[in-house]
């Protein structure tokens, strides 16, 4: 197990509906050392690309984002959940539906922050059904910049996301894939991962 699977076989908590909770250290309190690993973890798997940007969604991506960002030493840009139906200005939109909430967002980014020269790496805590990761290759697309690869730190490798944007050709490194999970005995199965 590497040090992400072994953070979250001990703290990892299994809820009914598919939902794994890592609040005590991923995505509510976040254990600060572990978050600079993952940073560090990206920038190696992803060294040699010419990033310009890291790209997240609000909120819960923010904070691992930012460690990765740090690391490539390029600014981190997060899509903002916006509430108004008119979307005013120079933005670029994407439709998202939350796989936690069970709603739909319409997801920002400020034209000022993204344009064609930008390659961007998309970070994200969770990869369920793909379509934060979707929403958000759409606006680099819509930009006309570069999706250079995607940084997933929890795959749920029994949900279709993972599968879809591999299959769309996107370079998808998860940290850590989940293939089973059980919340009755709170059993977590990881997919094993050949170390590059
Ligand atoms: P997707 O868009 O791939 O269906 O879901 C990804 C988003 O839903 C992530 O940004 C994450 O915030 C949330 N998410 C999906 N599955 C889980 C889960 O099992 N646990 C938690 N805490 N968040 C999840």
């Amino acid at each position: 197990m590497n040090f992400l699977e072994e953070r979250i076989a001990r703290d990892g908590i299994v809820k009914p509906g598919n939902v794994l909770k890592v609040d005590s250290f991923l995505n509510h309190q976040m254990d600060i050392s572990l978050i600079e690993e993952i940073g560090r973890e990206f920038h190696r798997r992803f060294a040699g690309k010419p990033v310009t940007k890291v790209l997240t969604i609000e909120a819960s991506g923010i904070g691992i984002a930012c460690f990765v960002a740090k690391e490539f030493g390029v600014p981190m840009v997060f899509a903002k959940k916006s509430k108004s139906i008119n979307i005013e200005g120079d933005v670029y939109l994407a439709e998202v539906e939350s796989f936690t909430h069970k709603n739909h967002n319409q997801v920002v980014v400020s034209k000022k922050f993204l344009g064609p020269e930008d390659h961007v790496l998309i970070i994200d805590d969770f990869l369920a059904n793909g379509c934060a990761l979707l929403g958000l290759i759409s606006i680099v697309e819509s930009a006309g910049a570069t999706v250079e690869g995607l940084g997933i730190v929890i795959e749920k490798g029994f949900q279709v996301g993972g599968q879809v944007i591999r299959n769309l050709g996107y370079p998808l490194e998860s940290l850590a894939i989940v293939d089973a999970m059980d919340p009755e005995t709170e059993a977590i199965t990881f997919r094993e991962q050949i170390e590059k």
